[in-house]
């Protein structure tokens, strides 16, 4: 098993480091294959992803990303866009539930839910042309993309609690109406509840009413922003994990970013970069080690081991360091 391990920009290096430190920590048969991807290279290349890279990526199973800055530099090629459409990584998976000692802003812990996001067209489809008077970025939503999309949420729904949202603007944009109707048409023959709303009334059903949610789907941007903020239930940025799944490749990631503002400072939060570790552990069937990451993150936060982020003033080594004392002393019990 070959897994590509790229740090990225900013605070990525320093919670990717933590993330394998507890993947070495289960000693499984994984062999990590470094990739530097970035602004970083691209300010001393002028290249922030070369065919090369992109070839190693696809000669490994699965990569573990830590974030790269985005410069607004119109010559800059976006490394994410580029990696998840070379790959065809079509599903973007974001779960959002409580963690042991967090309380988010909304102060709820009766959430559990997933956001399936659609990860290679809708706003996102890179089909754009800017003038000095007027911008066009074209929304496109394909019946192959909506449908594939819809299957892996009924796949994941069954596993779960059985219930897919739906979630789509198609009251007003055309190509939402044929993301409705394919998620619909494919959700019928499944045996999955299923119901849809619009994505205005679901970012305050999200806030509001959590508890009532299992899998929601919908398409790139709307996933990305209900994402983001199920961030404020969790408790911050620094505690989300997401999964970027193809037929032949995956991609798994924190879903923050590079984070300037605290790169260098060593108190990045690591959660979200180590639970990503626990998915991709998932990915590989490797269901009992993954139970054993969470479990480590919930114990280490519950003992009060938390980055400033979290109100603490543990480093981010320390709060990996936890991870992996718990790691290691459960694997010693079972080997007694
Ligand atoms: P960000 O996620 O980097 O930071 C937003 C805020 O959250 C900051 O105050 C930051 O300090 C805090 N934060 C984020 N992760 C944290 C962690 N692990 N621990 C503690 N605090 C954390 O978003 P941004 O500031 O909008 O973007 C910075 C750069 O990252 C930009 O160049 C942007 O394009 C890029 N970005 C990359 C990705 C990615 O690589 N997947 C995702 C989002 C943004």
């Amino acid at each position: 098993m070959k897994l590509a391990v790229v740090e990225g920009d900013g605070i990525g290096s320093e919670v990717i480091s933590e993330a394998v430190k507890v993947l070495d920590a289960l000693s499984l048969p994984i062999e990590k294959v470094p990739v530097e991807l970035g602004y970083g290279k691209w300010e001393r290349t002028g290249n922030a992803i070369t065919d090369e890279d992109l070839d190693i990526l696809k000669n490994c199973d699965c990569i573990l990303f830590g974030a790269i800055t985005t410069p607004p530099d119109p010559e800059y090629k976006s490394v994410l866009l580029t990696i998840r459409k070379e790959l065809d990584m079509y599903a973007n998976i974001r779960p959002v539930k409580p963690l042991a000692g967090i309380t988010g802003v909304t102060g709820r812990s009766d959430f559990n839910y997933v956001i399936v996001r659609e990860n290679t067209e809708g706003l996102y489809s890179g089909i754009e042309e800017i003038h000095e008077d007027v911008a066009y970025t074209t929304r496109v939503v394909t019946r192959k993309g909506s449908k594939r999309i819809a299957e892996y949420a009924c796949k994941l729904a069954k596993m779960r609690h059985n219930d897919v949202t739906i979630v789509h603007k198609s009251n007003v944009m055309k190509s939402d109406k044929l993301f409705l109707d394919v998620c619909q048409q494919t959700a019928e023959p499944e045996d999955v509840d299923y119901n849809d709303t619009l994505v205005d009334a679901m970012a305050y059903y999200l806030m509001t009413y959590p508890e009532r949610y299992d899998v929601v789907v919908t398409t790139n941007l709307f996933g990305d922003i209900l994402s983001d903020m199920s961030a404020a239930h969790v408790g911050g940025l620094g505690l989300m994990p997401s999964a970027n799944i193809g037929d032949k490749h995956a991609f798994f990631e924190p879903v923050h970013g590079s984070a300037p503002d605290i790169a260098g400072e060593g108190i990045a939060n690591p959660v979200a970069a180590i639970l990503s570790v626990k998915m991709m552990l998932q990915w590989y069937g490797y269901s009992k080690e993954a139970f054993l990451v969470e479990m480590g993150v919930n114990y280490t936060l519950n003992q009060g081991i938390k980055t400033p982020d979290l109100g603490g003033t543990a480093t981010t080594r320390e709060l990996g360091d936890g991870v992996i004392d718990y790691i290691k002393s459960q694997l010693e019990l079972e080997s007694e």
